[in-house]
């Protein structure tokens, strides 16, 4: 017996709906707000995801699946989207065309964490990059966007916003969070004491219970605010509330990833407790230029679809189910089978949905099977109905009959 590997999930043919319900309405959204599809590689050279990502996250000091290719080249498999979207934004010079430049995207993410419900090693992301744009009003569009697809999926969740300020004020809150961190040195875990050295924002994400105990009374980030960032945040508070979007200011939200500038944001389902948070994104005004690009400034997204599904389940929100065939064509014997399976040929050439009996069933089990499948008709070809050049249908909605002949079949399933 081979095993499905930890961590990973499969999408099985009887759930796949609902997969493509949540997807075909995130590609909706993007289109409605102007953004096009970008798709880069599954794998990228794994410095990218050093320099763009950041050697003090929890995502590259713990979660990346790095390895050796038969060239001796470093490759990890994408942890997230932002990274390779920014390196393709680069690579092909999309600073030079038209901006902003608007994109979406759907793809897997690998992260080597400790699977539990909502956190797996494969899972999968709708992000959303806006490049080139730095206003506030543009964070704004990057968050109704999100709200709209959560709207559209029928869930209730919850905004938070924070401000993590520029590399200017944050130089200075830095120095304050060092000096509040100070004294607690002893009682930080191991990977906070390199925090503390290296990216002290980073000490307010752990989620030991030891460190947030600590955590609860440092300084904010919001407290010490540039002018300029403070404008920033007023603006998009004030852009949300033209957009009739609720939201509540959360000061402790730092987001996982380090490139991120002033705005951040998190939408939490409020139907469920433990991995609620469903969608996470915020400014990164410094990635591109990081990457070795020219200065340009950004803002996205990234939700968790594995999250958006389970959140749906959990607040009893169904997809539409998979369509059902319009018709299926029965057949008595091998004659009239072969019968049947051209008139489903001529069907399908036609866009209607046929299926026929690939398991040589009698007549009696291919209704029973039609039945199951949900079928709208049913067609039963006999002796008789072949010599004729008919077909007997059967509504199974409300079970009358009617006959049907051979070459009006395309015309009467096509209205049907
Ligand atoms: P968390 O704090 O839950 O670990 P994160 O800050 O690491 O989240 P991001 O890097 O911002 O998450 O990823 C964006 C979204 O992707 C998350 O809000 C979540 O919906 C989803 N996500 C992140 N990691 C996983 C995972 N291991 N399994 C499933 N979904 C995930
Ligand atoms: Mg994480």
């Amino acid at each position: 017996m081979m095993n499905i590997p930890k961590g990973t999930k499969d999408v099985l043919p009887s759930d796949s709906y609902k997969w493509q319900y949540v997807e075909n309405a995130a590609r909706e959204v993007a289109q409605l707000f102007h953004l096009k599809e970008i798709r880069t590689p599954t794998f990228e050279h794994t410095e990218l995801f050093h320099r763009g990502v950041g050697d003090t996250t929890d995502v590259v000091t713990k979660e990346m699946y790095t390895f050796k290719d038969k060239g001796d080249r470093s490759i990890t498999l994408k942890p997230e989207g932002t990274a390779g979207a920014a390196r393709s934004f680069i690579e092909n010079g999309m600073g030079n065309g038209v901006l902003p430049a608007k994109m979406f995207y759907i793809t897997p993410a690998f992260r080597y964490e400790r699977p539990q419900a909502g956190r797996l090693r494969e899972f999968h992301q709708f992000g959303v990059e806006i490049f080139g744009a730095k206003g506030a009003q543009t964070d704004a569009e990057a968050i109704l966007i999100a709200d709209a697809l959560l709207k559209k999926l029928g869930l209730k969740v919850k905004l938070y916003i924070n401000s993590i300020g520029c590399p200017t004020c944050r130089a200075e809150y830095n120095k304050a969070l060092k000096a509040f961190f100070a004294p607690h040195l002893e009682n930080l875990c191991y990977d906070c004491k390199t925090r503390y050295e290296k990216n002290p924002l980073r000490l307010l994400d752990c989620k030991e219970e030891d460190c947030q105990k600590v955590n609860a009374n440092a300084p904010l980030m919001l407290d010490y605010l540039c002018e300029d960032c403070k404008t920033h945040f007023e603006d998009l508070k004030k852009c949300l509330q033209l957009a009739n979007v609720e939201y509540e200011i959360n000061p402790r939200i730092v987001r996982g990833l380090d490139y991120y500038t002033r705005t951040v944001f998190e939408f939490v389902s409020t139907s469920i407790g433990a991995q609620g948070t469903v969608c996470g994104g915020g400014r990164y005004d410094g990635l591109i230029e990081q990457l070795g690009g020219n200065p340009t400034p950004a803002v996205g997204f990234a939700a968790g679809l594995e999250r958006l599904l389970m959140v749906m389940e959990q607040s009893g929100v169904n997809a539409p189910e998979a369509p059902k065939p319009t018709v299926y064509l029965a057949g008595m014997d091998d004659e009239c089978r072969k019968k049947a399976f051209a008139i489903a040929c001529a069907l399908r050439g036609s866009g209607v949905f046929a299926e026929i009996d690939h398991m040589d069933r009698s007549v009696k089990a291919q209704f029973k099977y039609a039945d199951k499948i949900g079928a709208k008709y049913v067609a039963v070809i006999g002796g008789n109905e072949l010599a004729e050049g008919v077909m007997n249908v059967k509504n199974m909605a409300n079970g009358e009959s009617e006959k049907v002949s051979f070459d009006g079949a395309v015309a009467y399933f096509s209205n049907n």
